[in-house]
């Protein structure tokens, strides 16, 4: 069980958008009513705005995977990639 606690970017609001992610279920995601996956929605504490977390991705090279080692690659801009080519 772990508690994740988030700034709430509401202006002039020093709230906390507070949820536990322990139940999280990376194999079946709720959908939220805008229609994307997501693993909760929860409220800032201070102001009630609404947000929601949802599943990301990286993309990783694997070190060793016994040991769960890996490193994250740099994003890199499209525009890069057109001037390699
Ligand atoms: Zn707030």
């Amino acid at each position: 069980m772990s508690v994740e606690a988030h700034r709430c970017n509401a202006k002039d609001c020093n709230g906390h958008v507070v949820f536990d992610n322990a139940d999280f279920d990376f194999n079946n995601f709720d959908t939220s009513d805008k229609g994307f996956y997501m693993f909760d929605d929860p409220c800032c504490n201070k102001c009630g705005k609404k947000y929601y977390v949802v599943p990301h991705y990286i993309v990783i090279d694997v070190k060793d995977y016994d040991c769960g080692e890996f490193e994250e690659l740099e994003s890199a801009c499209i525009t890069e990639v057109d001037r390699n080519l």
